[in-house]
C-alpha cells in the first residue's frame, strides 16, 4: 500500500508521557521522523544539543522567527519553543510521517498553516497522576511545577478541538493506538 507524507502534532500536558509514547511510535512505525525543536530553555541534565533540542539564546531564537525559519513558535512557561521549518517541509516531501511534539498553541498555528495536519492530544489519566509525574522527575522548582500544572489545565480545557484524543493510562495500549492512528492516516483512510 502506498503511503504519503503526513504531519502529526502530538500535544498534551508536560508529564502526560508524550516523549515516551513518541519514542515507542518511532520503533513501531518505520517511516516516522520526529522534528527537533529550538528552545530558549536551559538544557536539563542529560539533554543534548541537536538530539532533544537546539538550545538558543532569546536573540538567536527571535532572529530565526523573524527570518521565517520557524513553522510555528510559542511561549510556554516563560520559555520560547519553535519548529524548524525547512527540514520539516523536506521530510514531508520525501514521504515521511513527520511528528511534532509541541504545545497546543503551536498545534493550532500548524492547523492554520497546514490544515491537513493531524492533531493528537495525549491526556494524562488524571491531574493527580500528572502532578505526581511532574514531581517525580525531580528536575523542576515548585514554581515551574505550578506553571506547568496551570498550562496543563488550559490545554485540557481545549482538548476537544484536537482530531484524536488518547488517554495514556497503559503505555503499551496507548502506544499501539497511536501507531494504528498514524498508519491509518499514512494510508490515506
Ligand atoms: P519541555 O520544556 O518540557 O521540554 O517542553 C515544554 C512544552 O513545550 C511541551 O508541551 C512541549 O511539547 C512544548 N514544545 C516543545 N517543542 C516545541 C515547539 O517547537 N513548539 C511549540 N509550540 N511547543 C513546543
Amino acid at each position: 500500500m502506498s503511503r504519503k507524507g503526513n504531519l502529526f502534532v502530538i500535544s498534551g500536558p508536560s508529564g502526560a508521557g508524550k516523549g515516551t509514547l513518541v519514542a515507542r511510535l518511532l520503533e513501531m512505525v518505520p517511516d516516522t521522523w520526529v522534528s527537533v525543536s529550538c528552545t530558549t530553555r536551559s538544557p536539563r541534565a542529560g539533554e543534548q544539543e541537536g538530539v532533544h533540542y537546539y538550545f538558543k539564546t532569546r536573540d538567536e531564537f527571535m532572529g530565526l522567527a523573524e527570518n521565517g525559519g520557524l513553522l510555528e513558535w510559542a511561549e510556554y512557561s516563560g520559555n520560547c519553543y519553535g519548529t524548524p521549518r525547512q527540514v520539516v517541509e523536506q521530510r514531508m516531501a520525501e514521504g515521511a510521517q513527520v511528528i511534532l511534539e509541541i504545545d497546543m498553541q503551536g498545534g493550532f498555528q500548524i492547523r492554520q498553516k497546514l490544515p491537513q495536519a493531524h492533531l493528537v492530544f495525549i491526556e494524562p489519566p488524571s491531574m493527580e497522576v500528572l502532578e505526581a509525574r511532574l514531581r517525580g522527575r525531580g528536575t523542576e522548582t515548585e514554581e515551574a511545577i505550578s506553571a506547568r500544572l496551570e498550562a496543563a489545565r488550559l490545554e485540557l480545557s481545549r482538548k476537544m478541538e484536537y482530531d484524536y484524543l488518547l488517554v495514556n493510562d497503559d503505555l503499551d495500549v496507548a502506544a499501539q493506538k497511536l501507531a494504528d492512528y498514524v498508519n491509518k492516516m499514512a494510508e490515506g483512510n
